[in-house]
């Protein structure tokens, strides 16, 4: 089967180069390991998008998600005015209609196996796995948006070598049946300074968010609280590490939870298939005690239970492509400028450590922008990576990978492969 693009991974980034690339009539093939698009924002539960406060560019299937969601209530815009506060249920509905809409061709619980170039006709060749079947599927343009570039590894491409600094995992739940009109009111007495906590009524629910970590360095109202509960062995020390709530649209009474953070040895790393197996287990196992925790020490959670653990690893940075420009920190300090901008960016530098007082928080307060070659692979013109694994160094991707900047990155691949090429204008398979 021939299409004209292939795009390998319908997660954040996947999902807007398929869509994008769907509607502007090129015969597209999406190719999703799992049975569900949205990746780290369904899957994973990753909500709500960081809100950015600069004007961003390639904003074409933000502004049509937006459209698309509120069809099926499954996003607000919140009291700090980020429209992208989404329910990660939803989405996985949402994102079906859009690539329905755009006539985007959808494999799901399907991944490359093999892949190889032909010179000749400057055509990619990809045997796939579909359960136990095989397809074979040829294209002249790839877009790599699996989060861990698998057809570069297929293909032996080069990968930015690992950096001395890490950036923790996290397993993200969701518990329901809280009782939000007592905890809000509570946490609003208790975080009297609203330090880190916000608390509105919107039209049909409370929006509410509040956070805890153990970075000494900051401030925290709800200190006391984990203090007493690790003192009385309802917590680990390192379940405190992160806590991080977040309400959802249209889950009244359920919160987003964004941790537990995935505590590792210094020597080991998620890259290896046994640690990463293990870190899942200990992040269900930390699940656990913190929903106890609230069942016991915050007020309004006493009838909870957990609707939903993750069905993936959050991981925030593995593998990194080698493209055809490698970003950097300093190119975000600088704020340099370049002929074909991806996005448009002010989210900061974002490090989530491994160890008390090693977390970054870096605000940058200035636009930095990020060019199309980051996205392009160092080999091959028709080549392309977005999402997580763009070329950029291990500070710069801390600031890129983000959910807007994916949404961007997705975008921009697509409309740098329009700008250069034409298609045949003969259509879906
Ligand atoms: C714990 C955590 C919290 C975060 N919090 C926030 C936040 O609050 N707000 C925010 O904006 N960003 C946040 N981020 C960052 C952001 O969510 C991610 O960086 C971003 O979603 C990654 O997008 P992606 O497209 O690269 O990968 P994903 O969204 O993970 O998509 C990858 C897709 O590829 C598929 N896939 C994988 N391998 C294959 C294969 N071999 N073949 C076919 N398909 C494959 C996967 O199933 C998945 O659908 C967070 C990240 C983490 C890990």
């Amino acid at each position: 089967m021939k299409y004209d693009l292939i795009v390998f991974g319908g997660g954040t980034a996947g999902i807007s180069a398929a869509y994008i690339a769907s509607k502007h009539g090129i015969n597209t093939l999406l190719v999703e390991k799992s049975d569900v698009l949205g990746g780290s924002i369904t899957q994973g539960l990753v909500v709500p998008s960081m809100k950015l406060d600069t004007e961003n560019i390639n904003t074409e299937f933000f502004n049509d998600l937006k459209v698309f969601a509120d069809k099926y209530s499954a996003r607000y815009t919140y009291c700090d005015g980020n429209e992208a506060w989404f329910n990660p249920e939803l989405l996985k509905i949402v994102f079906d209609d859009m690539l329905e809409s755009s006539k985007c061709n959808v494999l799901f619980s399907s991944e490359p196996i093999y892949a190889s170039y032909n010179n000749s006709d400057e055509t990619f060749n990809i045997k796939l796995n579909h359960k136990i079947l095989s397809l074979y599927v040829e294209s002249k343009y790839i877009i790599d948006a699996t989060s861990n570039g698998k057809i570069f590894q297929l293909l032996n491409l080069d990968f930015q070598n690992k950096s001395e600094q890490s950036q923790s995992s996290s397993l993200r739940f969701i518990l329901t049946n809280i009782d939000i009109d007592v905890f809000s009111k509570w946490l609003t007495e208790y975080d009297k300074d609203r330090n880190v906590t916000t608390v509105s009524i919107g039209s049909s629910q409370i929006y509410l968010s509040t956070a805890y970590t153990w970075d000494k360095r900051r401030k925290w109202a709800l200190e006391p609280i984990f203090s007493t509960a690790v003192a009385n062995g309802d917590l680990e020390y390192e379940d405190t590490a992160y806590f991080q709530v977040f309400s959802i649209p249209s889950m009244p009474d359920s919160l987003a939870f964004n941790c537990p953070r995935i505590i590792l040895e210094d020597n080991e790393d998620l890259t290896d298939p046994f640690v990463y197996s293990r870190a899942l287990k200990q992040g269900r196992q930390r699940i656990f005690r913190l929903y106890n925790f609230c069942k016991k020490y915050l007020k309004g959670f006493e009838n909870s239970y957990i609707s939903h653990i993750s069905d993936q690893l959050g991981v925030r940075e593995s593998y990194r492509i080698k493209g055809k420009y490698t970003y950097t920190k300093e190119d975000i300090i600088s704020g340099k400028k370049f002929d074909n901008p991806a996005l448009a960016c002010d989210y900061p530098i974002d490090i989530h450590s491994n160890n008390d007082n090693n977390d970054k928080l870096e605000f940058i307060k200035h636009t930095y922008y990020l060019p199309v070659e980051s996205l392009i692979s160092q080999k091959y013109d028709n080549l392309y990576a977005i999402g997580r694994i763009l070329s950029a160094d291990f500070e710069s991707q801390a600031a890129l990978r983000t959910q807007m900047s994916c949404f961007s990155m997705g975008e921009a691949a697509v409309k740098d492969i329009l700008k250069k090429y034409t298609f045949s204008q003969d259509k879906k398979q």
